[in-house]
């Protein structure tokens, strides 16, 4: 049943508002077939090659600027060819003695084109050569600049293939550096440079954004100066990413996110919120129904929140907590004040199964409390969904709890005044967006839980400078959790303890990860095998949860483990972060040496819920590698997340946290340079700096860095305050 939307708030607009880009920077905009040299083919090679911005199909101008080059061929040696050094990259000016064509017809033997200056000759060298185009180019009796590698084969000097070939009139198109790009099949280093050269012509004369004196400080070159010197350098060094040139373009990648996440939270707290004021009655309901005390972090985060919510300030509030720590009852009592104040709230989970299982544990506190609580999943359709929407969208539902199908565009909520969002990490800026603009007017609160202690420098990153509560401890009567690390050689006498345990009434976990042959299947087959082998010992108790299940057989599998109809559940790493079956006491990580730190504790805390004392067993095939074995190691010494979190990142070392960047959301492309933190800092405070003087980015300097926004397409957070 399709409703007319009632509302339509500020960020809802930015779905369909036109684009407000600058005139300025349309030749950045175009495509790069607008570019001499790019066609249709190499666009297709492009989207490969280069990395693009979700969204973003064909490669634009701007993409090739923001494709870095990964070092430099240095042409600045012209040697006379007797002095020339084989194995060198040089340039040479020659004679064109004569051209000695292979036989037709015979394609082993080469091209070869004699060559001579005043000290000596010179063979250039071609292999399945377009005779007419080698005729063409070098003419016999005339002067040729040539560039490439130089090699003694025998007696003779040779150049196979050189990488130029110009006229003394064409010498300009010589390149004396030329800066070396990441390839793909294909594409030419040559046509790359090419094109990255047109792109740094069409960058405009940009009023500078950045602060003057910061500037002059670090000695950094202006905006156009910078891309120039990385895509056409004129040093070797230039091409580096702590030269001040890259330097330069880091910091502008920074200082625009942190503008663009700056902005966010501005218009978050400078709209006047809707005072959230409940009268307590709900949230005694559940302190009754609740079957323990709230620790005293809880108590704490909830009186943050609550303040928050009665202010008249938009809420836009971070509540980390480890593992276990007992964030989801605080998202319920948050909600529950949204309910006793007349409204609706909502709480969203990455994964399906993630939701159900917050569904379960919320419905019997929210029941005994009197809160209607529904769910919306992608699961629900048709009817059911229309039910569900309709029921939303009159106010009768007071919490619902779904996965990102909450932000489909089709629902409405009566009322909603407060946003739970569950491991946000795993959502995008944009969704946060969307999912604000759900709200009456911009009123929507936002509350962000994650369980992944993120360490201050990525906090910054995914969201600025936002408030924070921490749940600091685990709820009383948590045991600690025995972690031992055991080679695989002891799988039978694991296998045999774990029996005895299993007498007692244990509940184990047993994760097999991804066997690296670059195939998702291998995992499954590591865990069917398991599952197997595990069934010939303790038979039809044991389970079996993995991605390729269908969604309803993923839930009674979890179900029936939950009931404690299986004793142990075989599952790859599809087994959800946030999963809880309390009397579950045993984790059994097979490859533990595969996994990072970080994923290692998420998996360790499903266990530790209950009574029962609880183990984390970390099967490993050795031997073990350094790193792998401190990992290992710090898993047996520490529960603290946040130290875990701290260690993960320096073991991981720059290559990996980078990969964790780029896969992650914030998606640098020029930042990641070895000084990311401190340009980050920097760019935090600055961002701030500049927000608190002029808000509205209407100095001089704020129009400059308007244009810095739109560069780094940060178009929404650009949107947000223009409309403030
Ligand atoms: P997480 O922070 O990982 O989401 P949960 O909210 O799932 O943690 O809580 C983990 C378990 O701890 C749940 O079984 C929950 O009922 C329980 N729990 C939460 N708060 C307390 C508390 N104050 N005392 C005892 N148990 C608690
Ligand atoms: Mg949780």
């Amino acid at each position: 049943m399709p409703r007319p939307r009632t509302r339509r708030s500020r960020a809802a607009l930015t779905e369909t508002e036109p684009n407000m880009r600058p005139a300025a920077l349309n030749p950045l905009f175009a495509p790069a077939t607008a570019l001499t040299g790019i066609g249709p083919r190499f666009q297709v090679l492009l989207r490969k090659c280069l990395a693009l911005p979700p969204g973003v199909v064909d490669p634009r101008v701007i993409d090739l600027l923001w494709h870095m080059p990964t070092g430099v061929i240095d042409r600045r040696a012209e040697p006379a060819i007797r002095d020339a050094t084989p194995g060198s990259i040089v340039t040479l000016r020659v004679r064109v003695l004569k051209h000695r064509a292979p036989p037709r017809g015979n394609s082993k033997v080469p091209y070869k084109v004699s060559c001579e200056d005043d000290t000596g000759k010179i063979d250039l060298v071609f292999f399945h050569a377009e005779r007419k185009f080698i005729e063409r180019q070098l003419p016999e009796g005339e002067i040729r600049f040539v560039s490439g590698r130089i090699e003694r084969y025998g007696e003779v000097l040779q150049m196979a293939h050189p990488d130029y070939i110009v006229s003394e009139e064409a010498r300009g198109e010589l390149p004396s550096l030329e800066a070396v790009y990441p390839l793909t099949a294909g594409l030419s280093g040559k046509i790359l440079a090419k094109a990255a050269r047109q792109a740094v012509d069409r960058v405009p004369d940009f009023a500078e954004w950045q602060d003057a004196d910061w500037r002059k400080a670090r000695g950094w070159p202006d905006f156009k100066t910078a891309v120039r010197h990385i895509h056409m350098p004129e040093d070797p060094s230039d091409v580096s990413s702590v030269s001040s040139f890259w330097q330069r373009l880091a910091y502008d990648e920074l200082l625009a996110g942190q503008l663009a996440l700056g902005l966010v939270r501005q218009s978050f707290k400078a709209q006047r919120g809707r005072v959230l004021n409940g009268n307590g009655t709900v949230r005694a309901r559940i302190a009754d129904a609740l079957p323990f005390s709230l620790t005293a972090s809880q108590r704490v985060a909830l009186e943050e929140i609550s303040t928050d919510l009665s202010s008249n300030h938009r809420m836009l509030r971070l509540l980390q907590g480890d593992v276990g720590s007992g964030k989801t009852v605080v998202a319920l009592i948050s909600m529950a004040i949204a309910v006793e104040a007349g409204a609706q709230a909502a709480l969203m989970a990455p994964t399906e199964v993630l939701a159900r299982q917050h569904l379960e544990t919320i419905e019997p506190l929210a029941r005994a409390a009197g809160l209607r609580v529904a769910l919306l999943t992608g699961r629900e359709k048709g009817k059911t969904r229309d039910a569900i929407l309709a029921a939303l969208a009159s106010g009768e539902t007071d919490i619902i709890i779904g996965t990102h199908a909450l932000f489909q565009a089709d629902v409405d909520f009566k009322d909603l005044a407060l946003a739970v969002i569950d491991e946000q990490h795993r959502f995008g800026v944009h969704q946060r967006l969307a999912l604000q603009a759900k709200g009456r007017g911009d009123a929507t609160n936002v509350l962000v839980m994650t369980a992944t202690p993120i360490p201050r420098t990525l906090l910054m990153t995914h969201y600025g400078d936002l408030d924070v509560s921490k749940l600091t401890e685990k709820p009383a009567g948590r045991k600690p959790i025995v972690t031992r690390k055991v080679p695989i050689e002891s799988l039978e006498k694991l296998i045999e303890r774990i029996g005895t345990q299993l007498k007692e009434g244990a509940q184990v976990y047993w994760v097999c990860p991804l066997i690296e042959s670059g195939q998702g299947s291998t995992e499954l087959a590591a865990a069917e095998e398991r599952h197997a082998h595990l069934r010939q010992i303790f038979g039809d108790t044991v389970g079996l949860l993995h991605g390729a299940l269908s969604a309803r057989e993923k839930d009674e599998t979890m179900a029936r483990f939950a009931a404690g109809d299986l004793a142990i559940l075989v599952a790859t790493t599809v087994i959800e972060v946030g999963v809880n079956v309390p009397n579950a006491n045993i984790m059994v990580i097979e490859h533990a040496e595969r996994f990072g730190l970080a994923q290692l504790h998420q998996l360790r805390g499903r266990v530790g819920r209950g009574s029962r004392e609880s183990f984390c067993m970390l099967l490993y095939k050795s031997p073990l590698g350094e790193t792998a074995s401190q990992r290992l190691d710090m898993m047996e010494r520490t529960e603290d997340g946040f130290r875990i979190a701290e260690t993960d990142l320096q073991l991981r070392g720059g290559g990996e946290m980078l990969g964790a960047r780029q896969s992650g959301e914030p998606g640098f492309r020029l930042a990641e340079v070895p000084q990311f933190d401190e340009l980050l800092a920097a760019a935090h405070d600055d961002a701030r700096l500049i927000l608190t003087k002029d808000p509205d980015l209407s100095s001089a300097r704020g129009a400059a860095l308007r244009m810095l926004l739109y560069l780094f397409e940060c178009d929404e957070a650009v949107r947000l305050f223009r409309a403030a």
